[in-house]
């Protein structure tokens, strides 16, 4: 790796992050840095056009120009048309900003920003920089999970000495989210299915968990502080041990990474690792648990900084 100037832009749900890094083999180092609300209530084209926005303004933030881009985003992409016919320019599809599904993303906002500009899945992002620069660093192979307001997952592979994200044959490689636990009882999913591990790990799905127990409605956090005196925080959170314990399981029996390394606003649940960990090891399948894992180490930034490893 050289010492590389880089734009990495991070598409979220909530906001789009942009920054200029220099990509270097120790550390990346930030430059500048820019945030907006993605408003995705606004509608696909508001979205594409802030994404092409973004772009100039951490530039000119940093006194640069034209450098090369690249975007992690939610979802996968798909060539087949809404009536099955193949279609040229790929549609986005499984992603959790729904708004963004069906429509040719990548090439509306390469047509916006009229630059090149490199894509990848936003977990696959998140996995990749993790195994770079943070908390999986060194692993042949290591999985990345974000649990957030939704739930993700990329597979990380070394070759020739760095980390790459294994898209796999279909683009879904890692799409941990929507295995499903409960097909008949399970909470419904915006992917049309019941009970797929979002509906039960993501963060909302553990609110709304503890709000249908207690009639209260609490973020995350507080619900976390309260175990030692509120039933209901209690069990919600001894289920999303459980469910975490089990679901992990699963790709653990069939990938064996060296590390699993958690992001997004879930993995700041400090059970996770030790409790949380204990329902892993019950659940795989081996008489012990040698996998890692462990909590992100490049923060909120590792969207941004996966992104700036694409192009
Ligand atoms: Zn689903």
């Amino acid at each position: 790796m050289h010492e590389r100037l880089r734009v990495g832009v991070d598409l979220g749900g909530t906001k789009i992050e942009a920054a200029v890094v220099r990509v270097r083999p120790e550390a990346p180092e930030v430059l500048a840095r820019v945030r907006v609300p993605t408003e995705a209530d606004a509608g696909y084209e508001h979205v594409v056009a802030r994404v092409a926005r973004i772009l100039g303004e951490v530039e000119r933030e940093a006194g640069v120009d034209a450098l090369p881009v690249g975007v992690g985003m939610p979802g996968g992409l798909t060539h087949r048309g809404p009536d099955g016919a193949h279609v040229e320019a790929p549609l986005v599809k499984n992603s959790n900003t729904t708004c963004l599904n069906g429509r040719p993303f990548r090439r509306d906002v390469l047509v916006a920003a009229a630059r090149p500009i490199a894509f990848a899945n936003d977990a696959n992002c998140f996995a990749v920089a993790e195994a770079t620069w943070g908390a999986a660093r060194g692993a042949d192979v290591a999985f990345g999970v974000i649990m957030g307001t939704g739930v993700g997952g990329g597979v990380v592979i070394a070759r020739g000495g760095r980390p790459h994200a294994w898209d796999g044959a279909q683009g879904i490689a890692g799409e941990f989210g929507h295995v499903v636990l409960d097909a008949e009882r399970g909470p419904a999913c915006y992917c049309g299915r019941r009970g797929c591990v979002e509906t039960y790990l993501a963060g909302p799905a553990i609110e709304r968990a503890y709000a249908a127990r207690s009639g209260l409605a609490r973020a995350l956090p507080e619900i976390a502080a309260r175990v030692a005196e509120d039933r209901h925080a209690r069990e919600t959170i001894d289920e999303a041990l459980e469910l975490f314990g089990r679901a992990l399981a699963t790709v653990i029996d069939v990938l064996d990474p060296e590390v699993v390394v958690l992001g997004g606003g879930v993995s700041n649940l400090d059970a996770l690792y030790d409790r949380g960990v204990d329902a892993v090891a019950r659940w795989v399948f081996n008489d012990e648990l040698r996998t890692r894992i462990v909590r992100h180490a490049l923060g909120d930034s590792a969207g941004v900084f996966g992104a700036a490893l694409l192009p």
